[in-house]
């Protein structure tokens, strides 16, 4: 997916307050009743309609009107929230190329203020398979809507505490730098996903410190569950670090064996494909290479010497807690069964490396002109970690009503208009008229009831809208007057 920060550049104050209004509503909504949106978000001189229609042409939104009239985050709105997050922090100042791209994931190149170099990881669930995942998945089904932004919030939680926790224990993983929503920012590895690489000059070298890995890191109670050639990085010292980490597993999961296996089977296949190492013929089949046999032996579960649960207190100091742990691997474990061994196989996706990996022109987009004054959006405004259950009822009606607003026909006028100094509502989405008429409505709604001469929109339980006006109403104030 094409990363255009650009527009990040030209957003308004307003624009991101709608987009975190958006983000809010989402806990309890797949889409987000556009009044609630209004309502969350209390723009001072109102014009909510309009920044929507904003964030909807910058393709941050998604519009739909099939059952009720509401929006929902695209990724890229997710990916621009996170984004400015971690600008407005100072964990970096410029978004590059894109140098990866994954079946769940997208990564870029990002500068620091200092011109460090670091690699971010944007996790993108359900991206792949939407469908399968709502049907299949059971405990999805369970939940009052699919939430992919707690599905990639989680994936990317779970991936940064455990590289951090893995670090600290010295395995050669990237170094963890930061996290936020769906993004996880980490050291920038110099070097090439195995799957690229044709030749080595010491491969059975290569090949005993990848399976060492392995058993260390079962040792240490854990199982990669992805471990092959798409997953392990090599640099031109042929030193190995590994990757992607979001479908880790404790040893004391049901499936562990299973997985272990399968781990350790990508490995020996690989290696006797790619450079020709021969192994036990008891333990790998088809050896049909003229080299000689190596002595080394196919790791087995029951011989690993196991301390289950070791890395847990790392876990939890990264916030990872257990359920969101068992969330997690809930959602791996059906992967599994779909996608079992898919990932051995040498795919497209060694292409898409290839792609990504040849692009050479280093251009970032520098990011500092997306910090306003007063602009920072608040870490923990991050609604879509919170289980959807959870939070049934608490968080729609938080907001003030507009009674004392003032807000003028035009409001938002400026608000609206894009670097060129054009009028975005002039010439956008002249093309869905049933939105123009929905949002005019709307407008005209919030305009009466600022005025004092109709009643405020209640709640509606059609939306799931229930709960009181609360200290919840202060709490969400507070978040957003803060930026
Ligand atoms: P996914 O979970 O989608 O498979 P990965 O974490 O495996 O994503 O990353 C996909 C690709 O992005 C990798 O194969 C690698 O080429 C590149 N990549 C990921 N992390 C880094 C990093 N820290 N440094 C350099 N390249 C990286
Ligand atoms: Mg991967």
């Amino acid at each position: 997916m094409k990363l255009d920060v650009d527009a990040l550049r030209y957003l308004s104050k307003d624009d991101f307050r709608v987009l975190t209004a958006v983000e809010m509503g989402m806990r309890n909504h797949e889409i987000v009743p556009s009044e609630l949106i209004d309502r969350i978000a209390s723009l001072k001189h109102g014009g909510t309609y309009k920044v929507l229609k904003n964030l909807l042409k910058h393709k941050l939104l998604h519009h739909d009107s099939s059952k009720y009239d509401g929006f929902r985050l695209t990724y890229l709105g997710y990916d621009f929230l996170a984004i400015k997050t971690l600008v407005n922090r100072g964990v970096f100042a410029a978004v590059g190329r894109q140098i990866g791209v994954g079946k769940e994931s997208d990564i870029f190149e990002v500068a620091t203020e200092d011109g460090t170099v670091l690699a971010m990881k944007l996790h993108r669930l359900g991206r792949v398979s939407f469908r399968a995942v709502k049907s299949k998945r059971d405990y999805l089904r369970h939940r009052s809507s699919y939430n992919w932004l707690y599905l990639s919030r989680l994936a990317a939680l779970k991936e940064f505490a455990f590289m951090k926790a893995l670090d600290e224990h010295g395995f050669p993983v990237p170094h963890a730098v930061d996290c936020n929503r769906h993004c996880v920012v980490m050291s920038l590895i110099q070097g090439y996903p195995l799957v690229q690489v044709k030749q080595l000059q010491n491969p059975d070298t290569v090949f005993e410190t990848i399976l060492g890995l392995v058993v260390r890191l079962a040792e240490h109670g854990l199982i990669h569950c992805d471990f092959n050639e798409f997953n392990i990085m090599i640099d031109d010292d042929e030193k190995v670090t590994m990757i992607d980490f979001p479908q880790m597993v404790s040893v004391s999961h049901r499936n562990a064996k299973m997985y272990l296996d399968r781990d350790v089977e990508c490995i020996f296949k690989f290696f006797r494909k790619r450079f020709n190492l021969t192994f036990d013929e008891n333990e790998v089949e088809d050896d049909d290479s003229e080299q000689e046999s190596d002595e080394v032996c196919w790791p087995q579960f029951s011989d690993i010497k196991k301390v289950s649960g070791f890395l847990d207190k790392e876990l939890e100091a990264s916030g990872l807690t257990r359920k969101d742990q068992d969330d997690i691997e809930k959602f791996v474990d059906v992967d599994v069964e779909k996608d079992s061994g898919s990932d051995c196989e040498e795919t497209e996706d060694e292409d898409i490396a290839d792609q990504t990996n040849n692009a050479s022109v280093k251009d970032f987009e520098s990011m500092s002109l997306v910090k306003q004054e007063g602009d920072n959006l608040p870490d923990d405004v991050n609604m879509a970690h919170q289980d959807a259950s959870e939070n049934e009822g608490h968080v729609q009606t938080g907001c003030n009503p507009p009674e004392n607003r003032e807000v003028e026909d035009n409001a938002g006028d400026d608000d609206t208009r894009d670097e060129h100094g054009r009028n975005s509502e002039e010439d956008e989405h002249d093309d869905d008229p049933e939105l123009v008429k929905r949002l005019s409505k709307q407008r005209q709604r919030a305009i009466h009831a600022a005025r004092g001469r109709r009643k405020v929109i209640t709640s509606r339980n059609t939306y799931k809208d229930k709960g009181g006006r609360s200290s919840h109403n202060s709490k969400i104030q507070k978040q957003l007057n803060s930026w």
